[in-house]
């Protein structure tokens, strides 16, 4: 019986998994993964390359084009779906170890993640059996129009290491229940989870060849399923650096792209907000995950007037926050995932510090073990135009910036290259949902924060990505739209 309650004493070793069996690496090499938290080996997966993409592919290809899945029915789709959502339940405490070991999130956290998965499973189980096209009745008595979702085919999904369960659960069970096969990458340093679902998928009885893991570093075994002309679509969740090499890869064979990149994301506070409720989920939509969240509200934007208290508020909110050992369930906020993300973050604090921005609270590393950890931080009076205002900063940093009106607070709140999510604080009604219609997100919260279900599409405006996941919308994503005309009776002739 595994003791959750501490790091393991042995690595656990994982092969690829490709058309239905477990295999190594042609190069014979391996990852070890150290759990940022524990600073100890905690899992080994095998470091693929473009020999082992190139298995991968063609076995998801022939999967596809042999209609292994595809020609299965909605139903039949949502029997595997579901029964892989029960295996996932039964499972949760092992993924969610697993989950906190390599990316190093509160277990708790990781609890709650991996049963919101397993909802997904679920909701996409009933998206198999409603996914459906039209028909045209209206073309007179000798034509009937049909249009068909036809699955898009082969799709390579990239993962990365903030929610590797999660966003593979935003994505894999609506790609299977449109019918497509699946090439998946998980990020080199959180590839476990995504290997378990493989297990389970083969559990729940999903035929070999549809659902296929190969692991290793993005810039080999992601770019060779970026390149790959037997790839029809791409679904990539990263840094919009990567998102930039997919738009020139699909240039290759034109495969589709769905993009989720980058966000800059403002909580707006007006005066007629419940201040004590917004404080709190600013504080926590800042710090949640170690602030490692592509919707993390990272830009506070608050109504002048209330501008001083409500930044003791949220300052006291954040000196409250429980970071720790992310294996104690106590613990709201773990390590920081990477070694450069710790960088990147304590880097972005000195920029700010150094150009004179007021440091309200945090600000520094905690020592906890021998783990990385940041002090929830919070800045004041940031220069216009500052890289604490514009950059995602992927950690716990949030900077202040008071407005005076709703139009400058419109302003600031689009003056940004992204547009992922957007949280509005005001008991208003007329105001709380004229910002969200004014705001440029493809995420609107109002009063509440990072508020999901697999019911509600999720994607960006602007260079925060395309496409849609989740909801009815995420399996439209991965089909393709075909049209038919039937006529009827006796064609007349063109050449007399
Ligand atoms: P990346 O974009 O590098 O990683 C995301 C995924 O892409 C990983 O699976 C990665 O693999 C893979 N990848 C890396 N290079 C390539 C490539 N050339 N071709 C195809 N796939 C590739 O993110 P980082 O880990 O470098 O994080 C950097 C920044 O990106 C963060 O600070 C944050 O701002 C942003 N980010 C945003 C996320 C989001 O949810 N929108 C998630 C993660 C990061 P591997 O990890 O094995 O290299």
């Amino acid at each position: 019986m595994t003791d959750y309650s501490r790091p393991p004493s042995q690595i656990r070793a994982f092969d690829c998994f490709i058309d239905g069996a477990w295999q190594k690496a042609q190069s014979g090499e391996t990852v070890t993964r150290y759990s940022p938290a524990h600073a100890r080996a905690v899992s080994e997966v095998q470091r693929c390359g473009t020999a082992d993409v190139e298995r991968a592919v063609q076995a998801a290809r022939r999967a596809f084009d042999h209609r292994r899945w595809s020609a299965r029915s909605g139903a039949e789709r949502a029997e595997i779906l579901l029964k892989a959502a029960a295996l996932i339940r039964e499972r949760r405490d092992e993924i969610a170890y697993y989950e906190t070991l390599e990316n190093g999130k509160a277990m708790a956290q990781a609890r709650g993640e991996v049963e919101g998965a397993a909802n997904i499973y679920e909701y996409a189980a009933g998206a198999a059996r409603a996914l459906h096209g039209d028909s045209f009745n209206n073309l007179g008595d000798k034509m009937l129009g049909l249009v068909t979702r036809e699955p898009i085919g082969v799709v390579g999904l990239i993962t990365p290491w903030n929610f590797p369960f999660f966003i593979l659960a935003e994505r894999v069970p609506f790609i299977l229940a449109a019918g497509c096969t699946i090439v998946c990458k998980p990020s080199e340093f959180t590839s476990a989870t995504s290997l378990m679902m493989a297990e389970i998928l083969a559990e729940a009885g999903l035929p070999d060849g549809v659902f296929n893991v190969v692991t290793g570093e993005g810039s080999t075994v992601g770019q060779a399923i970026l390149d790959h002309p037997q790839v029809d679509m791409v679904s990539f969740t990263g840094s919009t650096a990567v998102g930039r090499r997919c738009v020139s890869a699909a240039a290759g064979n034109f495969k589709k792209l769905g993009l989720e990149l980058g966000g800059k994301n403002p909580h707006i506070v007006f005066a007629s907000a419940d201040l004590e409720a917004a404080a709190d989920g600013v504080a926590f939509a800042m710090a949640f995950n170690s602030g490692q969240c592509c919707v993390s509200g990272s830009r506070l934007l608050v109504e002048r007037s209330v501008a001083a208290t409500f930044e003791a508020m949220v300052a006291a909110k954040l000196a409250r926050i429980r970071v720790g050992d992310p294996l104690d369930l106590d613990t709201q906020v773990g390590a920081i995932t990477t070694h450069a993300q710790n960088q990147q973050i304590l880097a972005a604090i000195e920029a700010g510090q150094a150009e004179g921005a007021r440091l309200v609270c945090g600000g520094k590393p905690l020592q906890i073990g021998q783990g990385a950890f940041v002090e929830p931080t919070l800045f004041a009076d940031v220069a216009a135009g500052s890289a604490l205002l514009r950059d995602e900063i992927f950690g716990p940093v949030l900077a202040v910036q008071p407005f005076d009106d709703f139009e400058e607070a419109v302003a600031i709140a689009n003056d940004t290259v992204y547009g992922l999510a957007a949280s509005i604080w005001s008991k208003d009604i007329d105001t709380a949902v004229q910002m969200g219609r004014r705001v440029q997100a493809g995420r609107v919260w109002v009063n509440c924060t990072l508020a999901g279900g697999p019911e509600l599409p999720i994607g960006g405006f602007k260079q925060s990505g395309w496409g849609r996941e989740t909801g009815i919308y995420g399996v439209e994503e991965y089909t393709q739209i075909k049209s038919m005309h039937i006529e009827f009776g006796a064609r007349v002739p063109w050449v007399g």
